[in-house]
């Protein structure tokens, strides 16, 4: 068992009761009588994953995704716990969308699926959203996710007033007039491939206002899917000045760069874009001495039919819940960058704490019994065919891994089983 925020790696058994962990009992100590039993011998037991950042779709575009099968992808992924970008159709801006996302996911079932609500009304960066009515209703964060707040002033006041509700602002940090119209990142490949470039300037830009605003006003900011050495600079300074900053990486910004594009595969294709190796290598480093707080996925649906447009025509983004822990061992365990702790913390206590999800990312005695079983040794190769997505839209069709996450347990009941 691996408990970061307890501090704690044991060969303990965990107890759980009425969906609650009840005890953690040692190797001589009985289970009752009637338990049932999950034999996890040579697997680890950790706190259950959360996903500080993913998109649903539902309400509206439920041809890409819904929220059952988002859900259904998340803990096939060992994710117990999402959490929804408000950038459906209508925006999670109000009470009611935030009441009828969580209405469909209980229907759902699988994982539990925490919505965001929008910062300003639809999103358009013109007048704050009713961040009071949507938090009674179950929002867990504020975003304007993908239509980031352009004006300062407006950022101000949307850190201010969310403050008043100890709301979490996870910001997109791009600024668009750097960025607007151009389909990859902006550098030799974007000038090798004739594509309309997306400077990292526009992230460091975004980033580097939005820490002064967090320092102006003490609001909490989480900075979505980190792909600049420049915005990556701006939180680690950030963080030295004991800011309320932090950050999460999504697993393609720490796998793929921007050569990747190479062959125009629209796959390749998401927001902040693949960087070039310079970025990546910063990313390293900053998971590395922990600026980077927590992985999530950015999963991001979109049909077939959309994504088979010219590369600067197609939409931005790839699914990501069912290769994010895979690529996580891949690329950050078994290569030695961190350990298994490290990431189980990434994926669990870390975005507990930065949402404020209480009772979650953890296995301490009485949290909720979301628990996370991983083979860290396990061989298997993803085919995006089996994905449980409606969509497809990954780039990592076919690629093997080792490592993955073989069962997933949500409020005591296993809700996935990984077939061997
Ligand atoms: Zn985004
Ligand atoms: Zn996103």
């Amino acid at each position: 068992m691996i408990d970061p925020a307890e501090n704690q790696t044991s060969g303990k058994n965990v107890l759980i009761e009425n969906g609650k962990v009840a005890a953690w009992l040692g190797s001589n100590e009985k289970a009752p009588e009637d338990a049932e039993i999950f034999d996890a011998t040579g697997l680890i037991v950790a706190p259950g994953f959360i996903d500080l950042h993913v998109h649903l779709r539902e309400p509206g575009q439920e041809y890409k995704e819904t929220i059952a099968t988002g859900a259904a992808a998340a803990v096939a992924g060992g994710f117990t716990s999402v959490c929804c970008m408000p950038n459906t159709n209508p925006i999670n801006d109000n009470a009611a969308i935030t009441r009828f996302i969580i209405e469909q996911a209980n229907k759902a079932g699988f994982a539990n699926v925490f919505p965001i609500g929008a910062i300003t009304k639809a999103s358009d960066g013109t007048e704050l959203a009713e961040m009071g009515e949507m938090k009674a209703a179950g929002i867990v964060a504020v975003s304007d996710d993908g239509r980031p707040v352009p004006n300062a002033g407006m950022m101000r006041r949307a850190l201010e007033y969310a403050s008043n509700f100890d709301l979490t602002v996870v910001d997109h940090c791009e600024d668009k007039s750097l960025s607007a119209g151009g389909a990859m990142h902006e550098g030799m490949m974007s000038l090798l491939l004739g594509l309309k470039g997306m400077p990292a300037l526009a992230e460091d830009v975004d980033a580097t206002r939005d820490c002064q605003l967090a320092e102006m006003t003490g609001a909490k900011i989480h900075i979505a899917h980190i792909s600049t050495k420049g915005a990556i600079e701006a939180v680690r300074n950030a963080k030295a000045r004991a800011l309320d900053i932090t950050c999460e990486v999504a697993p393609h910004h720490f796998t793929l760069t921007d050569e990747a594009v190479e062959g125009y595969d629209t796959n390749t294709k998401m927001s902040p874009p693949l960087r070039s190796k310079e970025h990546l290598e910063a990313i390293f480093r900053a998971i590395e001495d922990g600026t980077i707080d927590a992985i999530a996925t950015d999963h991001a649906p979109h049909h077939s039919d959309e994504k088979n447009l010219e590369f600067d025509r197609a939409p931005f983004g790839i699914t990501g819940l069912e290769t994010a822990v895979g690529l996580a061992f891949e690329k950050l365990v078994h290569t030695g960058s961190i350990n298994l702790t490290r990431m189980v913390e990434m994926f669990s206590a870390n975005p507990a704490r930065i949402f404020g999800l209480k009772n979650r990312g953890t296995l301490k005695v009485g949290s909720v019994a979301d628990i996370t079983i991983l083979d860290p040794d396990l061989k298997w190769k993803f085919n995006v065919a089996d994905s449980k997505s409606k969509s497809k839209n990954s780039p990592f069709d076919g690629w093997k891994f080792r490592g993955a996450a073989v069962a997933t347990i949500v409020g005591g009941k296993v809700v996935y089983r990984r077939k061997y």
